[in-house]
């Protein structure tokens, strides 16, 4: 068990496309370590999410886990600990919604990213079994912010309106309140 350390905004390797892992990597005792080490790291920083890019291996593997309530998002639902390997993602309605998002990768800023309502997430887990599922509301958000670093993309990339990009302290002083509201509605409305 390692906490690894976390590329920041600048960093080139965050730009990179990660590349695909094969299925007789998945099992390597490498990978299995490397995959334990990536879930603490996560724990560790309060992520709700993470990708290898992130700690510098430009390999298709992210983890989502949210335990609420999460102290960087408290308005979060929880979301049993996921491993994705190779993930694909694609959306199955054309419903968005406003998310206020942060990553640990962009230290103290967030900002307004449209995201898919329900979106299709086909991926193997840690046992290179194949997994499909279909992740609604709130969550489908963190789903699709861990797969876009896997090419290189960051949140701050999507962000349409400058204007909302504020500091995690003014996030909490000026936007947190009618964030959480919008929020509660799409969490309501979807289970999650
Ligand atoms: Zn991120």
């Amino acid at each position: 068990m390692a906490i690894l350390e976390i590329a920041q905004i600048g960093d080139p390797i965050l730009r990179q496309r990660a590349v695909e892992v094969s299925p007789e990597d998945i099992s390597s005792a490498a990978t299995q370590s490397f995959i334990d080490d990536l879930i603490d790291t996560m724990r560790s920083a309060n992520g709700a999410g993470l990708a290898a890019i992130q700690v510098s291996r430009a390999i298709r593997i992210c983890v989502v886990e949210v335990r609420a309530p999460n102290p960087r998002y408290p308005y979060k639902p929880s979301i049993p600990l996921t491993i994705m390997i190779n993930p694909e993602i694609m959306p199955v309605s054309t419903e968005t919604f406003s998310n206020y998002e942060g990553c640990l990768s962009v230290p103290d800023m967030r900002g307004l990213v449209e995201r898919y309502a329900e979106v299709r997430l086909r991926y193997l887990d840690r046992d290179g079994q194949r997994q499909d599922a279909i992740i609604r509301g709130v969550c489908a958000g963190t789903f699709q912010h861990e797969c876009d670093h896997l090419d290189g993309k960051l949140f701050v990339d999507l962000v349409e309106d400058f204007g909302s990009l504020t500091t995690w302290s003014n996030f909490e002083r000026y936007h947190q309140a009618k964030f959480f509201e919008d929020a509660e509605k799409i969490v309501s409305r979807f289970g999650s």
